[in-house]
């Protein structure tokens, strides 16, 4: 099945050339921002060159291509994934990370990248290798050479991690274990950052928290004055700082050291949630992670009672949300259950959408997620009407990224 994949994708590679015009034709068109009847979009190479009703869209010239009663739509983006991990559920994070080679890795990686396309996610911010080393590096300049399909990638190499926080752990105390991050304490995370940044990091991930210590539950890591001279530095280079926090207090240090994003947030307070919107932090809530909805007749845990109530705190407060899963810890190409998760937890089914689209570009600071002219052609149709039904974007019969179609 998958070399028979590839002849077709390598078919589809050899037809597309660099100044491909089409013209996109379907029966509503989600821009990015709200429903539109009979829109048309017309692309020419990597970018939409008009986009509007569809009487007022010349087709000279291009290749008409009519998608009939589906939803066409800007491709979706994935906020948080890890590639270079597979589903818990098959194999710990322990022994992904102790036990499996990082070619092994590698080639897992290239399935899933595929997967994340033909799911209709055309971009994803990549947020850790897990002890894959600058893997994603790679695997990013693959996908853009045009060696694998995969999805628009943004990464961060190695997460930062503060000494002895992290993982793998509980070995004699003789033993220094290698681990899923990048460690450091002290002034010494501002070479670690411009490290990573010369090795490709295109966003810095920092651990604002974790299970560490004698006692249970996540306790903050780095300091204030840590967080603030890594983000510092990393905005020097114009990169952005993502940070993996799920306490008040280390989302209170991420925010006053100017992160651009927080990861999680399961323990977020009304009060914590305001100060986001006022230093204009956004939120990657990752509801999906570590399991979903509760079988049928069984109760809900509390960690997913607690979670839905700080995604309302964030709703109510009026936080930016960036829809991202953590997928990796679940199967790749399932990213669609994140919306989903949203929808259920109470959000709009079109504000889940813009998560996933127009704002997620705003906040990744590309040109995506929106149906206009000079944006990226990253372009999906999915059966159905994604704003009646959030699971029709499962049903995806069309991927278009970057002018080039990968998917028909
Ligand atoms: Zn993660």
């Amino acid at each position: 099945m998958f070399p028979r994949v590839l002849a077709v994708f390598s078919l589809l590679i050899a037809s597309a050339s660099a100044q491909s015009v089409y013209v996109l034709k379907a029966a509503r068109t989600f821009d990015g921002n709200s429903m539109r009847q009979n829109w048309a979009v017309r692309v020419k190479g990597d970018r939409i060159e008009a986009a509007g009703p569809a009487s007022s869209i010349d087709s000279s010239n291009a290749k008409v291509i009519d998608l009939g009663s589906a939803t066409l739509m800007p491709g979706l983006v994935e906020g948080h994934s890890h590639v270079l991990l597979h589903a818990y559920s098959e194999t710990s994070w322990n022994d992904q990370v102790e036990h499996e080679a990082l070619a092994l890795r590698v080639a897992r990686a290239t399935n899933h990248l595929h997967s994340t396309l033909m799911a209709g996610f055309t971009t994803i911010r990549d947020l850790g290798t897990e002890g894959a080393g600058y893997a994603d590096v790679g695997l990013k300049e693959a996908v853009n050479q045009g060696i694998i399909p995969g999805p628009r990638m943004l990464v961060v190499t190695r997460a930062i991690v503060a000494t002895g926080t992290y993982g793998p752990k509980g070995f004699v105390p003789e033993w220094t274990v290698p681990q899923g991050g990048e460690e450091t304490s002290g002034p010494d995370i501002i070479r670690v950052v411009r490290d990573q940044i010369s090795r490709g990091a295109d966003w810095i991930k920092l651990y604002g928290d974790y299970r560490w210590g004698p006692h249970p539950g996540s306790h903050p890591t780095f300091s204030l004055e840590e967080m603030k001279m890594a983000v510092a530095t990393a905005h020097d280079a114009g990169v952005p700082v993502a940070v993996h926090t799920s306490t008040p207090e280390g989302m209170r240090r991420a925010i006053l050291a100017g992160a651009d994003t927080i990861e999680h947030g399961n323990e977020g307070t009304p009060e914590v949630f305001k100060m986001m919107v006022d230093h204009h932090v956004a939120f990657c809530p990752t509801l999906t992670a570590g399991g979903g909805a509760p079988r049928p007749g069984q109760p809900e845990s509390p960690a997913r009672i607690r979670k839905r109530e700080s995604f309302q705190a964030a709703l109510a407060a009026g936080v930016t949300i960036l829809s991202g899963s953590d997928v990796g810890t679940f199967p790749h190409g399932d990213n669609a259950r994140e919306l989903e998760a949203m929808v259920d937890f109470g959000m709009t089914p079109v504000d889940a959408l813009k998560a996933a689209t127009s704002v997620a570009g705003q906040v990744l600071h590309l040109d995506i997620g929106t149906v206009k002219p000079g944006m990226f052609a990253d372009l999906i149709a999915v059966d159905g009407d994604p704003v009646e039904q959030i699971s029709a974007i499962r049903h995806v019969k069309f991927v278009m990224k970057a002018g080039m179609i990968y998917k028909q």
